[in-house]
């Protein structure tokens, strides 16, 4: 885009939003539906009706040919299936209609979709439901209604239906504990989310070269480049100018669609990059990340590139997460994390703080296993995203706030001071009362929290899910605590309730460097989770106090729960069968043959020189030919290793006992292969390999 005046009416042009909701539907109809969006309040059909046709009539207008129902299954990934507005008139010609019942309801056959034992597949039926609270937009020539996908039974079989049931949680816990602190204004309370997400930009020619990552996103072998992420000059680095023209469409793209892309840079490790939104409700920008995850992979292609969401596409650099900014946000626009100028006198602030600081702590346990995946896996704990142990940091400001609460001191404010920057002609302002931590899991940022282990490639929805359910759980007890206290002892409670929730959960509050073996061991004193892995992570979903929490605030059936359990087992094993058996093929039909030739072909020039000059002793070149000969061998021990581990772990019955084989075996035995593949890879002519290497697929880009 040239002009960039045009900007705010590119702007969401392809989304049915309130404004164009306002303009085409009759002023009754447009009220219902706001009512149905703001409240939850049910859809009358008639209403659908009008606001079908609206939706039609405008998406025609928009060159719109079909509409598809969008919904998010198991799988992680976005579904979809089109049909098309025609409608035969019996004398050769068509209409083009749209009715209200297509709109609210579509019945994909759900028979392939990951469902946990919850639906056979003789019961293929499967629902979707219109998301009213998510606007409707147009790409490649359809309408995208965003949908809610559920089994016959109207079992949850996606990721939005528990996000939303987790978001009316919260709120009704929020609303009914604010009316108790006097807070009769407020009628409800949203989340909010910013997902700040990573990525990697390849050649697509190069990505295009590399079985292991067509099949698995991530690369299973090669050798370290020269130069990795050491020199910290990728980060907030210039952008290139192919890299500043693919992120100047994508935000085009995604601004059409109404996502608000806002910041975007280098990131840490080489060709890693970041783009974050402006924050908005959870359940729109768990639908934002999803689109902005597919327009960054469909731009890519645009502009010659691949883009790598894979949690650690290489190894020895960093990998990618997804922050999840997040907040509580009162009707009246009241954010309920902002501490104000005077956090210790804000009492509804510490309220609700500690309400987080108590959700946290005690389900420290699903928060990490909102974030587990095979991917993720290899980040967390790798000192460059926080580590697998779930802690929080607040600041020292709002430590030392605690502190005198919990010690019934008086908090000093410390003076805000002017940043002394030593250079008269620079601004002046005011310093900030704390410094960030990088290092923590789940930070406080001034007015939210920044939740930073998710993966890139994972749906917002999981932490989310979890961490409003956790809060909605401390704030009814909270409530439970308060609700009997006569008005006037209302204060004095509250103060005696921060006191103690202070001292039951400040073994989750740490302000040190999260990346260090003193705090893994710390916070083993202190009784933490330190859940490292995927297999050890997920049983704690069906712990007994969890199963409690989702079933006591409807989030998830006990039916669900199990099904959720066994999907993220299932995903995790097929996830490492598929990486073992493309790093197999890679070795045994791309690497061992071009080693083999390699050794042949040196072998066959010393034999050479030897007689030409049979007094050299040619120690150099066979020093090389040992050395991978020796590769050679331990490729070929691993590679059985592998073979032999991958079947073992694929006989195992039960889904747990697969996964842990997956990981205690077939992972081992895969670094093991890997280990001397690189060793021989680093030896070898890049001539003579048969992909890419690290060095062209990191640093190629000019
Ligand atoms: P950093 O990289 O320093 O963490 P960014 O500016 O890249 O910060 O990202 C911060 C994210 O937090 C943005 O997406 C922003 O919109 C979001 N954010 C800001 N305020 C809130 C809030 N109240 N609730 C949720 N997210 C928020
Ligand atoms: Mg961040």
């Amino acid at each position: 885009m040239n002009d960039t005046k045009l900007i705010p009416e590119l702007y969401g042009s392809l989304v049915f939003n309130d404004k164009v909701m306002r303009e085409r539907l009759p002023k009754d109809i447009y009220k219902a539906l706001h009512k149905t969006i703001q409240n939850g309040t049910h859809l009358e059909l008639d209403v659908a009706n009008v606001v079908a046709a609206a939706m039609k009539e405008w998406a025609v207008e928009h060159g719109a040919t079909h509409f598809t129902h969008w919904f998010q299954p198991m799988t992680g990934f976005t579904a979809e299936k089109h049909d098309s507005f025609i409608s035969p008139t019996g004398d050769g010609q068509v209409i083009m209609e749209f009715s209200g019942k297509e709109l609210i309801k579509g019945e994909p056959d759900a028979s392939s979709f990951p469902s946990g034992g919850l639906r056979a597949t003789f019961e293929a039926r499967g629902y979707t439901a219109w998301d009213p609270t998510s606007p409707a937009f147009i790409k490649d020539g359809s309408l995208y209604i965003p949908t809610a996908f559920c089994s016959y039974n109207g079992e949850a079989l996606d990721k939005k239906t528990p996000l939303l049931r987790s978001m009316e949680a919260l709120n009704t816990s929020a609303v009914k504990l604010l009316h108790l602190l006097g807070r009769e204004d407020v009628r409800k309370v949203d989340t909010t989310i910013g997902s700040e997400q990573e990525y990697f930009l390849i050649d697509k020619d190069l990505y295009k070269k590399r079985k292991d990552l067509l099949f698995c996103g991530r690369t299973l072998i090669g050798a370290p480049a020269p130069k990795g992420q050491e020199m910290e000059d990728h980060y907030f680095g210039v952008l290139k100018p192919k890299v500043s023209a693919y992120m100047h469409d994508l935000d085009e793209e995604l601004w059409k669609l109404g996502v608000p892309a806002k910041t975007k840079h280098n990131e840490v490790a080489p060709s890693q990059h970041e783009l974050a939104p402006v924050f908005s409700t959870a359940n729109v920008a768990a639908d934002h990340n999803q689109l902005t995850m597919e327009i960054m992979k469909k731009v890519a292609d645009k502009h010659h590139f691949a883009c790598l969401l894979h949690e650690k596409p290489f190894e020895g650099i960093n990998g990618s997460g997804k922050h999840n900014n997040w907040s509580m946000v009162t009707d009246g626009g009241e954010n309920l994390l902002n501490p104000g100028k005077t956090p210790a006198e804000n009492q509804q602030f510490l309220v609700f703080l500690l309400a987080v600081i108590k959700a946290v702590d005690e389900y420290a346990d699903l928060m990490r296993v909102s974030v587990a995946s095979a991917g993720n896996d290899h980040r967390l704990g790798g000192n460059e995203a926080p580590p697998a142990i779930v802690s929080i940091f607040l600041g020292d400001e709002l430590t030392a706030v605690l502190r005198s609460i919990e010690e019934g001191t008086d908090f000093k404010k410390q003076k805000q001071t002017l940043m002394e920057i030593g250079a008269h002609v620079l601004p002046h302002f005011a310093k900030d009362t704390t410094d960030r931590n990088r290092t923590s899991p789940f930070a406080f940022t001034g007015n939210k929290f920044e939740f930073r282990m998710p993966g890139s490639s994972l749906s917002v929805a999981e932490p989310n899910i979890i961490l409003n359910t956790a809060v909605a759980e401390a704030l009814d007890q909270i409530y439970e605590t308060l609700k009997d206290v006569p008005e006037n002892g209302l204060d004095d409670a509250i103060q005696e309730l921060l006191k103690t929730m202070i001292k039951n959960h400040k073994k989750i509050l740490f302000n040190g460097n999260g990346y260090t073996d003193e705090w893994v061991e710390e916070a083993a004193r202190r009784g933490l989770y330190n859940l490292k892995s995927l297999p050890d992570a997920v049983p704690q979903f069906i712990a007994d106090k969890n199963v409690e929490l989702f079933t006591k605030h409807h989030i998830f059936s006990k039916d669900e729960i199990y099904s959720r359990y066994e999907i993220l087992l299932e995903n995790y094993a097929k996830t490492l069968h598929i990486e073992s058996l493309a790093m197999q093929d890679m070795v045994k039909k791309d690497f061992t043959p071009a080693l083999f030739a390699y050794i042949n072909t040196l072998t066959e020039e010393v034999l050479h020189k030897k007689e030409l000059l049979p007094e050299l002793p040619f120690s150099y070149e066979k020093d090389i030919i040992t050395t991978l000969s020796a590769a050679a061998e331990q490729i070929m021990t691993s590679l059985k290793e592998l073979e032999e581990s991958t079947a073992c772990a694929e006989g195992k019955e039960d889904v747990l006992e697969a996964a842990r084989s997956y990981h205690d075996q077939v992972l081992a035995a895969m670094e093991s292969l890997r280990l001397a593949v690189d060793q021989a890879e680093a030896l070898m002519p890049s001539g003579s390999l048969p992909y890419p290497t690290y060095d062209e697929l990191l640093f190629s880009l000019r």
